[in-house]
């Protein structure tokens, strides 16, 4: 009786990432890929506001390092576009001043 749970204590499993052989005892722990696996693409909780004026709230996203990457990479484009968008809104003005001028 205890030698088959010894057996299943060190039963292997196929990876469903790198298929490489992991134990079914992870599995059961609650991690679905090998323990290479895990530590290429551990998870990252990132905060991230949501909402407009007085109803925002902060929500977590949950993304591997990959995903949190490529989040990281698109911040960094966001942050860089805000400012052409300000002077967007400042052309969008422009006409009514320039017309004013006119007259
Ligand atoms: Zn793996």
């Amino acid at each position: 009786m205890y030698q088959t749970k010894t057996m299943e204590k060190f039963k292997m499993m196929e990876c469903p990432q790198c298929t490489n052989p992991m134990p079914v005892k992870r599995r059961q722990l609650g991690y679905h890929v090998c323990v290479n696996c895990s530590t290429e693409s551990a998870k990252r909780g990132i905060p991230v506001m949501r909402g407009t004026g007085d109803h925002t709230w902060v929500d977590l996203e949950v993304m591997t390092q990959e995903q949190f990457e490529r989040y990281e990479e698109m911040e960094n484009k966001t942050k860089s576009e805000i400012r052409p968008n300000k002077q967007d809104k400042d052309n969008l003005q422009g006409p009514f001043t320039i017309v004013e001028t006119d007259n």
